[in-house]
């Protein structure tokens, strides 16, 4: 079977940095990319707050040259899904991953990056103004609408907290709340009733996005009043929670109850030896591409001290 001392699962921010890192460590590391080759950032328009972009780069283009600068270090980057794994509890132990429910390999090291997708309504009219008004990412793109009025689905803290921040950019924010309560921490629903140009609307559902090449309004169902009618917006952010990616984990790593790995605190290390976590599959607070890239090269380092202490070298 083909043996490998670190394969990294991911290729958002997060498993190209770690790759990075890993590469010009001798670890040879094999990166597998997952179906959404890149990531989340693939799904973007513009980055803007990427640092060392002073002219912002499309995501697209940003995750390309994530993969060159992987590849320049001797990464070899395979496209293909890990689909199952079977982790080792012993220290020096080896970790075998099926790649495309075909083949089988072993690693010594495993970087798991395979973050998290953001969860939509499912409505058609979303699905077709994605990148064209409608996002899942207010910090990514609240920018494109700064002066313009926006709607905003959620009730949880990462709506409250993206509702906030839009209210600095954007002369009003509606906030579409599906129940009568929202589920968010108190504090945090506290500082949106105390923001004057936040308006939250419960018992409201979206019925429809409008615009044709762009968002123009939001078709909402207000429960209480039992009618339909239209909210001029140019903006329509989705914050209804992410899924983080981790099924193929489940029941043999350290998980919190929404499924997101447990890491150390200040590592990338899991309950597990040689195996690592990094980036938005255990982070449900930061989410930046920033932050994943960051998170990945902890990954490498520790894996680079895990391996050198079972090999001692
Ligand atoms: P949550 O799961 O906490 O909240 C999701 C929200 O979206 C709920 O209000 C839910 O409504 C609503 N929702 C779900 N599906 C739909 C739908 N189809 N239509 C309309 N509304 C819908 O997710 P978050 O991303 O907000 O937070 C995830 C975790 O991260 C939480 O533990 C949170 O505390 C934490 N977090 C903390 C932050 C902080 O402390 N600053 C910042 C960001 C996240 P309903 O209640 O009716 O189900």
């Amino acid at each position: 079977m083909e043996q490998h001392k670190c394969v990294i699962i991911g290729s958002g921010p997060a498993g190209y940095t770690a790759a990075i890192y890993a590469a010009r460590a001798n670890m040879n590391p094999v990166l597998y990319t997952g179906l959404e080759v890149g990531g989340q950032l693939t799904t973007t328009t513009e980055v803007e707050n990427f640092p060392g972009y002073p002219d912002g780069i499309m995501g697209p283009q940003m995750m390309e040259d994530f993969k060159k600068q992987a590849e320049r270090f001797n990464t070899e980057v395979r496209f293909g899904m890990v689909t199952k794994v079977d982790l080792s509890k012993e220290k020096g132990g080896w970790h075998t991953l099926t790649i495309d429910d075909e083949k089988q390999i072993q690693a010594k090291t495993v970087i798991i990056a395979t973050g998290a997708s953001a969860k939509y309504l499912g409505l058609e009219s979303e699905r077709r103004l994605m990148g064209h008004g409608v996002s899942a990412c207010a910090v990514c793109d609240g920018f494109f609408y700064r002066g313009k009025e926006v709607v905003l689905v959620g009730g949880g803290d990462a709506a409250c907290e993206e509702a906030i921040y839009l209210s600095k950019l954007c002369p009003k924010v509606t906030m579409l709340v599906r129940g009568d309560k929202m589920r968010a921490s108190k504090i945090m629903q506290d500082r949106v009733f105390n923001t004057e140009n936040i308006h939250v609307l419960f018992n409201t559902e979206t019925v429809e996005i409008l615009g044709e090449q762009a968002v123009e309004g939001v078709k909402v169902f207000s429960k209480t009043e039992n009618t339909e009618y239209v909210i001029p917006a140019h903006g329509f952010f989705v914050a209804i929670g992410h899924k983080p990616n981790t099924d193929i984990f489940k029941g043999q790593i350290d998980m919190d109850e929404t499924g997101y790995i447990r890491t150390i605190p200040c590592t990338s290390k899991t309950n597990l030896p040689g195996v690592f976590a990094v980036g938005d599959v255990q982070d449900k607070v930061y989410r930046q591409a920033v932050t994943a890239a960051g998170s990945g090269c902890m990954g490498a380092l520790d894996a680079e001290r895990y391996l050198a202490e079972v090999e001692g070298h």
